[in-house]
């Protein structure tokens, strides 16, 4: 799964943080009251096959299903089988033409089998069903319907054993009125006309698990893209979309032929399925979803030339492909381990950059999957990666199972080296094919085809949680004549969080680079090496492996030379930013000669964030003056910075930016400054670009955040008008973090912006939901307790479960306890238990 376009990510900012005492235990736990341990269910029978007859009624919301299932008993007799089948109206089950008994309490189907199935005995039966008005799993959305079983939600559309250690072979016929297109798994084996009917069949033949079924129906057209390899072979590739974004459609999904030939060579292991299928809908709830052979894309990522400036789907495509092996063909055993679908999509995704567009881009994708890992940490909070504490599976879908997983990987390339790498991961993908895995297996295939054992790198890095702090030190004694490096791991260490352990490797660059390994085992380490000059660049783990929270304290000379001359593109990051917070006029002379020289736009859009954290006049005159750079993501990144400088100086570049730049986002970035900045010109200018209309509400979603900035009252019922139904989700989810933001910023507005906010609490659109939920988080009233409560328990999706109880809980305690006041531990507990009570009261309640 893909959680949403990588554009449009990043909901987790802006947080209520409450700081409690700054120690290990200051970082909130992530298991939320009425959590438990999970594990997967025992087994008693092997699901062989599972054929379905779909017919779908687009306009009554309702589905027709007949469900055969061909079961094995494994080595006991069987007398009953339990299926998850929630709220689907069983008619019959029949068993070779006889009816069975059985029972349905909304969420079980028990089968009775009389005689009992004898141990590994198969038998074959049919369950005849339907349901109208799903909860979940099926989805019907103006004139299409689709269908997200992941995590467990195969169960809201057919009656199944829904756990990700089930895989089976899987049949589907679709029947839907003729002009109509039906989407599922595997080979199109016949579509056949009946009347006015058209049937569509599909058949599975690699075993999948339950949670990787699909349909899609709905007027779609087709667009086929065959892959012809190079050994001949050829693979029908395909995208389906709405009549009319045909084009949009290539230009989002056109690289995929290429990813396929990317990923088949750096597995080792051919695409698995009989096709590959992207099917964009309407009002998707995740990114995208790896269904086998027939991937699920929001339609969002669907985008016209100007957009394709400077976005791009195939983050999102490459991600939902690399799932074909990691997810689809190698399935976690239970979602615990679902780093290894998770992390290795979100690997896969930098895999395929770098492919394309070379290293520099693939170093900063693991940079940003790292930076987007640490945010989550300090704001929300930590978990080991592998981990079994939950209410349901849908909360481990996190930055720390993505983004997290991802940089694991990349620093096991960094200590594997690049060939046992890729040795080990087509070991661990060949060894494992159609199986389901857990993270020992990947441990056992790196230890087989290398012989290395790092289940101690594992500990560390996945089954604990955290991550190393560093500052590096940098002196050149010119006495002694010897340079001094010193690591200190500056997160709290003691007997149960023990110093991180990892090799570093440093370069010594004079008249040529010297290379050295060292080992970082202590708290604090001091490595000297004695050196007769002053070396030019001296470069700390220059491959950028390991997972840290790394500053440098090189010194101006230092950073500047490691701006200006580190092949990696991370170091010049870490350079940028020291230089930024020193601001000596040396300082300043390299960052503005980074503007002009550096080659990748990935460092100036770090450079320029830097900066904007100055506040300083200096930055912002050296901001403005590349404000024209030529890469759209450096401009982008220049007009965000810009609106932490409040004068008229930044005003004037800003309101030129909004109107004139190509790009989408560098003027919705340049609306959401000028905001910030509180010119006397913002207003008349956000107002009017908050009522275009451009692709995905992106211009009038940097509008509406700009308003939001202003503090001005005028700007309110603007905002409250963009929340409506009927207008983009993207600039709905923005005006409800604007109006948060207002809410801060105006006490007097602030009944009618919680009323606002309130409104979309119960929100249809899950996107524009989860946003309100953010937003009544961010303003910590108490009036949003009632709903959120209700939605923690009652929510139709477990992310609106989680996002609502853990709002509840940071309402109360900003509410009860007075911020920035330390040592109040005792209080937190105190009311973390009344929250955990209120719960339980609310779970009875809702139970009885
Ligand atoms: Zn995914």
């Amino acid at each position: 799964m893909n959680r949403r376009p990588r554009e449009t990510r990043g909901a987790f900012t802006n947080r209520v943080r409450f700081m409690v005492v700054d120690e290990p235990s200051a970082h909130r736990e992530f298991a939320l009251p009425g959590s438990r341990l999970r594990y997967g269910p025992d087994k008693t029978v092997d699901v062989r096959h599972i054929d379905l007859y779909l017919r779908p009624d687009l306009e009554r919301q309702h589905l027709d299903g007949v469900c055969t299932t061909t079961v094995r008993a494994l080595d006991e007799p069987v007398s009953s089988l339990t299926l998850d089948a929630v709220d689907l109206q069983i008619a019959s089950v029949e068993r070779e033409e006889r009816p069975m008994q059985f029972s349905a309490d909304g969420r079980h189907l028990t089968i009775y089998l009389e005689p009992p199935l004898a141990p590994e005995e198969q038998t074959t039966f049919s369950i005849r069903y339907s349901v109208t008005n799903p909860r979940h799993g099926l989805f019907f959305v103006n004139n299409h319907a689709w269908t997200q079983s992941q995590d467990e939600n195969a169960r809201f559309w057919f009656p199944c054993l829904d756990y990700p250690h089930e895989k089976q072979t899987t049949s589907t016929a679709i029947d839907v009125p003729k002009g109509q297109f039906a989407l599922s798994n595997g080979a199109l084996v016949e579509r056949r006309d009946d009347g006015d009917r058209s049937i569509y069949s599909y058949r599975q033949d690699v075993p999948h698990s339950t949670y990787l079924t699909t349909m899609v129906v709905g007027p779609f057209v087709e667009v086929a893209q065959p892959l012809e390899r190079a050994d001949g072979t050829e693979l029908q590739i395909f995208y389906y979309v709405l009549p009319g974004r045909e084009a949009d459609g290539e230009r989002s999904f056109g690289k995929t032929p290429r990813m396929v030939e990317v990923f088949e060579e750096k597995i080792g292991v051919r695409y698995p399925y009989a096709r590959y299928s992207q099917i964009a809908v309407a009002d998707f709830i995740f990114g995208g979803m790896e269904n086998t052979s027939a991937t699920t894309q929001t339609d969002r990522t669907l985008h016209d030339e100007r957009a394709h400036l400077d976005f791009s789907s195939d983050p999102l495509v490459s991600h939902e492909l690399a799932h074909q092996w990691f997810g689809d063909l190698l399935t976690c055993r239970d979602w615990s381990h679902a780093w290894l679908n998770e992390g290795f999509a979100t690997y896969f995704e930098a895999v395929f950059r770098e492919a394309d567009l070379g290293y520099d881009e693939y170093v900063y994708d693991v940079f940003t999957f790292l930076e987007r890992y640490l945010e989550e940490d300090s704001d929300r909070y930590r978990r080991p990666i592998v981990y079994n504490r939950f209410r349901d599976p849908i909360e481990l879908f996190d930055r720390h199972l993505y983004e997290k997983g991802g940089a694991v990987l990349h620093m096991l390339r960094g200590e594997l080296g690049e060939t046992r790498f890729w040795r080990a991961i087509r070991r661990y993908a060949g060894d494992n094919v159609q199986r389901n895995v857990e993270t020992i297996d990947l441990i056992r295939a790196i230890e087989q085809s290398t012989g290395r054992n790092l289940r101690g790198f594992f500990d560390q890095w996945v089954f604990r949680g955290g991550h190393p702090q560093l500052t590096v030190v940098l002196k050149y004694d010119e006495e002694r004549k010897a340079l001094t490096i010193t690591i200190d791991q500056k997160q709290p260490v003691d007997a149960s969080n023990p110093a991180y352990t990892f090799d570093v490797d440093l370069g010594i660059v004079t008249a040529d680079e010297r290379r050295m390994r060292v080992r970082v085992e202590r708290a604090h380490e001091t490595v000297t090496i004695p050196l007769d000059e002053r070396p030019q660049v001296v470069r700390f783990d220059p491959g950028a492996f390991i997972l840290a929270d790394v500053t440098y304290e090189f010194g101006d000379r230092f950073a500047a030379a490691a701006l200006a001359g580190d092949s990696n593109v991370a170091a010049r990051i870490y350079a940028a930013r020291e230089l930024a917070k020193s601001g000596s006029a040396s300082a300043r002379a390299a960052l503005d000669a980074a503007f002009t020289s550096d080659s990748f736009w990935g460092v100036l859009d770090q450079a320029a964030k830097a900066l904007g954290k100055t506040h300083a006049p200096w930055a912002r005159r050296l901001l403005t003056a590349h404000v024209h750079h030529k890469h759209p993501k450096v401009r982008r990144a220049i007009a965000s910075a810009l609106g932490s400088f409040k004068d008229s100086g930044a005003a004037d570049v800003l309101v030129a930016i909004a109107r004139d730049d190509e790009s989408y986002f560098v003027r919705a970035a340049a609306l959401h400054s000028l905001g910030k900045t509180r010119d006397v010109r913002a207003f008349d200018v956000l107002a009017s670009a908050i009522a275009e209309s451009s692709w995905n509400g992106t211009v009038e979603s940097g509008a509406a955040r700009g308003l939001g900035e202003l503090g001005d009252a005028r700007a309110i019922p603007l905002l409250i008008a963009a929340t409506q139904p009927g207008r983009d989700e993207t600039l709905r989810r923005a005006a409800l973090d604007a109006l948060a933001r207002s809410g801060e910023l105006i006490e007097s507005e602030r009944a009618g912006i919680v009323e606002a906010i309130a409104d979309r609490l119960d929100d249809p659109m899950f996107l524009v939901q989860r946003s309100a939920i953010d937003a009544a988080e961010r303003l910590a009233d108490g009036r949003f307790l009632a709903a959120l409560d209700r939605l923690s328990v009652s929510g139709f999706d477990g992310r609106v479960r989680r996002d609502c109880a853990e709002a509840a809980i940071r309402i109360r305690e900003s509410q009860k306890v007075p911020a920035q006041v330390n040592g109040l531990r005792t209080d937190i507990d105190a009311l973390r238990e009344e929250q955990r009570k209120l719960q339980e009261q609310i779970e009875s309640i809702s139970r009885a």
